[in-house]
């Protein structure tokens, strides 16, 4: 008899099935109403005793064994359902090691200690005049009832440095297994060897502050969230430290509560902090979690996954619309000063979706609201908001073109920069097509335009990866640049130039002047951070205080460092002493300036269609800018000229 077959027989279906599910006898089998899917009509779940199985002939239309059952239940994996059920039959899996017998009793001495944290906060809230102050707060301020404080576990630390550490030491706890589950907090960590620290070195890592006891999505408790009473206090959040039971990227709050809404509602809401989570479950949707004031790791939505593949992410609308423009602007998340960190990063969680196969959308709250105070307005406005929420893509699109002049070309190239790269990610080709269109829709270009760069604007990985070293680029040697180029790469190619011969600039705009065309200027360039890096080679050559050089790279982030080595790699070849390499540079700009008149002049033409359609028959100002455009134009093709048809640089082919 394998294991799996001694379990079935020491568990019997109809018993395990009855803790969730109301059976009723229905001729030798039994039957109730499925808690996989929402319905309160048919009683469409049926349970086979004889043959040990089960199977919904609703919504679901699926079945199994006692296994299945407690797989599509819990959203275990297999492993996961033959432990529990193992536990429950009695039946030995295998022999733990010496060692993991050890780990698992150190593990529960801890969990023990912190439960008994939650115990001695809990008391400090409802039972101390200090806590009374905290009670106050949630009750009137947070308008929380006391059946939800106690369902949360909620609790108050004392403003005290030794409150914790004296009463879990009179308990019989040593002061490393304080330190051990982060309750205390070492003065000089690694002062003592771990196992013997001593009292005198450590206090109370919480005070005076509201406890959010954290567990696991089991309800194993891990750990604690602390929120200041103080307003001056800071940080606003302290977490538990990263424990051998608290890793904060593998654990959302209150999932242990709401995982059987998520799974019955079949959808998972994200906010971004603990009282919303709490305020939202009070007012009955109890299928919203939240990350531990982090971004959202791939871990967090694996985890939520198994309940629901439907994630909504319920953002604060600052946070929501200033992230999606930073983040394309590459600007680290340290530099802003938000309640918690960002929980939103388009990109990453464009692949989170792909590889977790994954719906994950975006809804903001109304500006300078809570979720607690629109629920407690109005909870059919918490309905309406989530179900609002819109694909990742279309988000940002939407959160880039609040309130900008649409009509305003940079504007449109900004807008298309940023969000083109997000809709290469996206691995379904129909879903690609269906945000081109409508980004051609909302920034009217043609959708053919929008198509060419989006399949030449692929750019190399953003912060975090470092850029995989390409070769040198071969891009101008012969002298005409292939049309399926893209911008990003010829203006990298064109600053790598520059940041070998930064005194070219002059003899850049020199001759842009005697080809009638205005000097260059970081409008020339479509990317926001190759502009950043334009500015500063300009400033460069203006001031005389450092070599050119050393000023640019003592005046870029690290970001842009990356950027600017990744351009010295594509221009590696390049002898930066042949004066022929003008010509390259000017080619390039050249090309880039043309782009950039072809885009405008097909917006222009689009315009006057659209107006003529709406029965403007003239459209004069639009065909004058045409006009003007179309002679730019020419002089660029000129000039353009004059550098093809002279013979190449001294770019070596490869
Ligand atoms: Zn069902």
């Amino acid at each position: 008899m394998s294991v799996i077959d001694e379990i079935k027989a020491r568990i019997d279906i109809v018993d395990l099935v009855s803790e969730t599910v109301q059976l009723r006898r229905t001729g030798k089998n039994y039957s109730g109403f499925c808690p996989f899917h929402p319905n309160q009509r048919t009683p469409a779940f049926a349970v086979f005793s004889d043959s040990g199985t089960w199977r919904c002939f609703g919504q679901c239309n699926e079945g199994g064994d006692i296994f299945k059952f407690m797989m599509k239940k819990e959203g275990w994996e297999f492993p996961e359902a033959m432990r529990y059920l193992a536990e429950r039959a009695g039946v030995q899996l295998h022999v733990p090691t010496e060692q993991e017998k050890v780990e698992a009793e150190e593990h529960e001495n801890l969990r023990n200690l912190l439960e008994g944290a939650v115990t001695f906060y809990r008391h400090q809230l409802f039972n101390t005049p200090a806590g009374k102050l905290a009670l106050d707060y949630l009750q009137q301020k947070r308008n929380l009832t006391i059946e939800t404080l106690e369902t949360f576990g909620i609790g108050y630390a004392p403003g005290s440095w030794d409150a914790a550490l004296n009463f879990f030491n009179a308990k019989g706890y040593s002061t490393a297994d304080l330190v051990a589950v982060g309750l205390v907090t070492e003065r000089e960590p690694g002062k003592n060897p771990v196992g013997v620290i001593q009292k005198a070195d450590v206090y109370d890592r919480f005070r005076h502050r509201v406890m959010f006891p954290i567990r696991d999505e089991k309800g194993r408790i891990a750990g604690f969230g602390a929120r200041i009473l103080n307003p001056e206090d800071i940080p606003k959040f302290l977490n538990s430290p990263q424990t051998p039971l608290f890793d904060k990227s593998r654990l959302l709050y209150g999932l242990d509560l709401a995982r059987r809404a998520i799974r019955t509602l079949d959808q998972a809401v994200i906010v971004e902090g603990y009282l919303d989570v709490i305020a939202l479950h009070q007012a009955g949707f109890s299928n919203v979690v939240s990350p531990m004031g982090t971004a959202l790791t791939e871990q967090q939505l694996f985890l939520l996954k198994r309940y629901s593949k439907r994630i909504v992410l319920a953002l604060d609308p600052d946070a929501a619309g200033n992230q999606a423009t930073l983040r394309g602007l590459q600007i680290a998340r340290q530099a802003m000063d938000h309640e918690q960190d960002p929980i939103f990063d388009a990109r990453g969680l464009l692949g989170y979706e792909a590889r977790l196969q994954a719906d994950i959308r975006v809804t903001t709250l109304p500006l300078g609201l809570d979720p607690d105070e629109v629920v407690g307005r109005d909870p059919k406005e918490w309905e309406r908001i989530i179900a609002e929420a819109r694909p990742v893509v279309i988000h940002v699109m939407e959160a880039l073109s609040a309130d900008r002049n649409l009509d305003d070309p940079k504007v449109k190239n900004q807008i298309a920069a940023q969000v083109l790269p997000l809709i290469n990610d996206v691995p379904s080709a129909i879903e690609r097509d269906t945000y081109l269109q409508r980004l051609a829709r909302l920034l009217r270009v043609s959708e053919r335009a929008l198509q060419e760069i989006a399949t030449s604007s692929r750019r190399p990985r953003p912060s975090g990866h470092r850029p995989v070293r390409k070769p040198a680029e071969q891009l101008l040697a012969p002298a005409q640049i292939p049309a399926a180029i893209s911008s990003y790469s010829l203006e990298a190619y064109c600053l790598g130039i520059l940041l070998r011969r930064p005194d070219l600039l002059y003899q850049v705009d020199r001759r842009m002047q005697n080809g009638r065309l205005p000097r260059l200027s970081p409008e020339d360039f479509l990317h926001a951070d190759h502009q950043a890096i334009l500015r500063v080679f300009q400033e460069s050559v203006e001031q005389d205080m450092a070599e050119p050089l050393n000023f640019v790279l003592n005046s870029l982030s690290l970001a842009m460092m990356e950027l600017a080595d990744n351009m010295l790699d594509r221009t590696a070849k390049l002898d930066p002493q042949d004066e022929r390499v003008i010509e390259d540079l000017m080619r390039g700009l050249l090309t880039l300036r043309r782009r950039r008149i072809d885009q405008e002049l097909e917006y222009r033409r689009f315009l006057i269609v659209e107006a003529q359609e709406a029965g403007d028959l003239k459209a004069t100002q639009d065909a004058q800018t045409v006009v003007k455009l179309a002679k730019v134009r020419r002089f660029i093709d000129e000039a353009l000229k004059e550098y093809t048809s002279r013979s190449t640089t001294g770019v070596r082919q490869q």
